[in-house]
This record gives structure tokens, C-alpha cells and sequence, in this order.
């Protein structure tokens, strides 16, 4: 055990530290070279170090390094080193989750990390919270206890019953909602294609005086940092008509509620807190491993009426059981890596990472716009768009970058525009990295035959 632990640390460690260094996207030699996993189920045993040696030798080639400072595809984040070694620790536990008396540690780290998330958001330090997958599960989890709420608000008890012959729930998304979130809808038994969906400004904001009329039982979503330009719906505005209408209101802030973490971006979610239920993503800006998000609801009855095991609350004990809050039975211990990396960042760590973070998009946005290229949104959080011009070059130029290594950026379709995305959310980037990454795009645009917005390059003027 000890040897091939040690070979796994070492080969991990050689890992991280070459990353930095070695392009960001995978050659396509590395991808090819998979075909050393292409053999048939082998017939007999084989050493771990030899089991572990292949993953490294042949798999991290393959890798996208999103561990590393220039990945700006998606919104995906790294790894903080206490956040690793703690998965590291808590792997080699192999805890089963569900139950406090299966797990003190796991369930005490789940508790303890509620209130740390609850306080560093700004949310109500009485809400129930749900440790899950990601965002799309905490969406899913969270809309669970809404659906919940607002039938047994009008006498309907769902989970019994099912949603056969159930008062119709009314459910209200942004033109701009997450595709994850419709889906989520859709898993509930509330339909991807029967939602309401209101209007949305040029950077994608809900327009308040497009909400349609509520009426109960009615679930309004709101999404807090718009996945292309990190805006935020109007809570402030919406919210209060929303619960006016006894509407439950949930918000999508997969990364966007993390602008809570800093003095400086809190502005960004103000009246957000205002809401019945959020989800959000640990895996994301809080930087620890995947998979990891996060649901939270202002009523944990609600939440547990959706997620117990049992149709009838099982009595709480002393301590709070995990399984009660969440779809899954069995799973691992996410709360101890969200512990840790809360514990080591601490509040100001946080707001640093968070603020670094927006600092450097921000530092991209001003780099791109002096070198002629038109950016469409408001950079107001982690996220810049940027046209190169036609799609078609703005295409090239893209496939240019990955190509080029030095950086990952991926494409987006903003409002009909095509447009490079870049999200800014690793905890090792910095502003080094933003500097050599516009030196990147400059260089590939240039080959690309743009130098200005749309322009192809003057040859006469040698630029
Ligand atoms: C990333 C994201 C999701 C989905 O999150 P997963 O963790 O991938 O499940 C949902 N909503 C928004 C706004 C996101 O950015």
C-alpha cells in the first residue's frame, strides 16, 4: 500500500508542477496515444505501481489542464493544494456519507462547513444544506423542496402522491436560465418546454417589468451570475413582488453568489438573500475538486420533506444526518475537502481569490479591447466575451488558441454574436498569466489574419 501511495503522490506532484509549463489543451499525439487503453479485459492481475504508472505515462498527456493558472474554458476552477491533499486524506477514509453515526467526521465537516458557507455567502444561518454533485443536482435538490413547498401549501403532499392530478405549479425562468436548470425542471416532473420565460436585457438579465402575473402554487427561478457575461438578475426589484404572490423563489449562482465572499463584488447579489432556496458549485470558484455543489434552502423542513429517505420525517436526533438533505443514500465525504479549503482560505483568503479573480478578467478585458478587439459585455464579475470579428474568424481564432497551447479559451453564441468566452475562476491564475495569455491571443490573431476588429492585417504596414 505504502509504495504505490507514495508512486501516485510522486507522479501527482510531477504533475501539478509541470503544469504551468505544458500546454493547456492536450496534442492530439496525447489523445491518439490513448489507444494504449484500448486492449480487452485482461485476464489476470497486474501491480498497482504498474496499474498507476500507465494512468500517468499514457492518461496525463490526455488530460486538459484545468488544474493549471491558463485554463479560462468553461467555468471551471482548479484545485487548492489544502483542498486536494484533503481529498487525498479523505479518499484513503473511504467514509460512507449518509449517516452521522456511519461517519462522525464526515457529518460534523458537512455541519461545520454549512455555517461557514452560510456566513460567507450572506445566507440565512437557519438554511438546510444539501452536499451534492454540482450545480445541476443543488438546482435539481433545491426545486425538489420547492415543488415540495408550494403544493403542500395548497393541501397537496407531492411526494406521496406524485404530481398526477397535482394543482398545476406555475414555474417562471429567465429567456437566460442555465440549460441545467431547465433540465433540472424537467427531471421534477415540471416540464423543460411548459416554464414561462421572461425577457432578458443585453447582458442577460431577467427585465423585471416582463415578469408575467404570479399566481400560486408558482416557482420563480432567478439566476445569480449569467454563465457568458457573470450578470445577475434584479433580485432587489423582483423578490419582493415574488413573495407578494407567495411565490417560492430560487436562484441559480452556480459561481455568481461567491461575489457574496468579497466586500468588493457583494453589491453583485444584493436582495438575493432574500430568496427560499440557492445552488451553487463548490467545484467551481471555492476551487476544490470535482464534483462538488451545493443547494441550500431557508426552510430545512422543506428540504427534508423532499430528500428523507422516508415518506414520514424521521425524528432528528442530536446530530444532523446528512441523507435526509440530499437524493443520494451512499456517497463520499464532500464536506471535508469544502472544509478544508474554507479553513485554509479563510474569509479574507476567500475574498482575495474571488476578487483576483475579477481583477484578472478584468485585466483581460482592458488588454483585448487596446488591441482592437470588440468585447460585448459589461465586465462586471469572472466572465469576458470577445469578438474577433466575423464568426468565421472569431472561429479560427479559437481553434488558433487551443491550438497555440499557451492558454484554453472556449466559443460561445452571445445573442447571436460569436464569441470567445473567458472565465476566470482558478486560484492559480494570475496576472502573469492573463499578461502571456493576451501575448497568446495577439500572436494568434495576428497568424489568423486579424488585427484589428474584423480587419484582416495591413501587410503594407508590416503589423
Ligand atoms: C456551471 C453552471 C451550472 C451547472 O453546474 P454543474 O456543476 O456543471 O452541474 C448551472 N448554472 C450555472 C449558472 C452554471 O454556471
Amino acid at each position: 500500500m505504502r509504495q504505490v501511495l507514495r508512486f501516485a503522490a510522486e507522479r501527482a506532484v510531477r504533475y501539478l508542477e509541470e503544469l504551468p509549463e505544458r500546454r493547456v489543451g492536450p496534442s492530439a499525439e496525447a489523445v491518439r496515444a490513448l489507444g494504449a487503453f484500448e486492449e480487452s479485459f485482461p485476464e489476470g492481475p497486474c501491480a498497482p505501481e504498474e496499474v498507476i504508472g500507465m494512468l500517468d505515462d499514457a492518461g496525463s498527456p490526455a488530460t486538459m489542464g484545468m488544474a493549471g493558472p491558463r485554463f479560462f474554458g468553461w467555468v471551471i476552477g482548479g484545485t487548492l493544494p489544502a483542498a486536494l491533499a484533503a481529498n487525498w486524506l479523505a479518499t484513503a477514509w473511504d467514509q460512507n456519507a449518509g449517516l452521522f453515526i456511519a461517519t462522525p467526521i464526515g457529518a460534523t465537516l458537512e455541519e461545520v462547513s454549512q455555517r461557514w458557507l452560510l456566513d460567507a455567502l450572506g445566507l440565512p444561518a437557519g438554511c438546510g444544506a444539501a452536499f451534492v454533485t454540482g450545480a445541476t443536482v443543488a438546482n435539481f435538490t433545491a426545486l425538489a423542496a420547492a415543488r415540495h413547498a408550494v403544493l403542500k401549501r395548497v393541501g397537496w403532499d407531492v411526494e406521496s402522491r406524485g404530481l398526477f392530478g397535482a394543482p398545476e405549479i406555475q414555474v417562471v425562468v429567465g429567456e437566460e436560465a442555465h440549460p441545467s436548470l431547465v433540465k433540472s425542471l424537467g427531471m421534477l416532473g415540471l416540464g423543460r418546454e411548459r416554464v414561462i420565460r421572461v425577457p432578458v436585457d443585453s447582458e442577460g438579465r431577467m427585465r423585471a417589468e416582463r415578469l408575467p402575473e404570479l399566481r400560486p402554487p408558482c416557482i420563480l427561478c432567478l439566476q445569480a451570475g449569467n454563465v457568458n457575461t457573470g450578470a445577475f438578475d434584479p433580485a432587489r426589484e423582483i423578490i419582493p413582488r415574488a413573495r407578494e404572490r407567495s411565490a417560492w423563489v430560487h436562484v441559480d449562482g452556480a459561481f455568481g453568489l461567491w461575489a457574496a465572499a468579497s466586500p468588493r463584488y457583494r453589491h453583485l447579489v444584493e436582495g438575493f438573500a432574500e430568496a427560499d432556496s440557492w445552488a451553487t458549485d463548490a467545484h467551481k470558484w471555492l476551487n476544490v475538486p470535482y464534483d462538488s455543489g451545493l443547494a441550500f434552502v431557508r426552510s430545512p423542513d422543506d428540504l427534508q420533506g423532499a430528500m428523507s429517505l422516508s415518506a414520514a420525517y424521521l425524528p432528528q436526533g442530536e446530530h444532523r444526518e446528512p441523507s435526509q438533505y440530499v437524493p443520494e443514500l451512499s456517497r463520499r465525504a464532500r464536506g471535508v475537502e469544502i472544509w478544508a479549503a474554507l479553513k485554509s482560505l479563510g474569509r479574507s483568503g476567500l475574498a482575495e481569490l474571488v476578487e483576483r479573480c475579477c481583477r484578472c478578467a478584468e485585466r483581460f478585458a482592458e488588454g483585448l479591447t487596446a488591441m482592437g478587439f470588440e468585447v460585448l459585455n459589461e465586465v462586471v464579475l469572472n466572465q469576458v466575451l470577445v469578438s474577433f470579428g466575423s464568426p468565421e474568424v472569431t472561429e479560427r481564432v479559437i481553434a488558433g488558441i487551443q491550438e497555440d497551447g499557451t492558454c484554453w479559451c472556449g466559443g460561445t453564441v452571445w445573442q447571436d454574436r460569436h464569441a470567445m468566452r473567458i472565465s476566470v475562476s482558478s486560484w492559480a491564475t494570475t496576472e502573469a498569466d492573463i499578461d502571456r495569455s493576451l501575448e497568446a491571443i495577439r500572436r494568434v490573431a495576428r497568424a489568423a489574419g486579424v488585427t484589428r476588429q474584423g480587419r484582416p492585417a495591413d501587410p503594407a504596414s508590416g503589423r
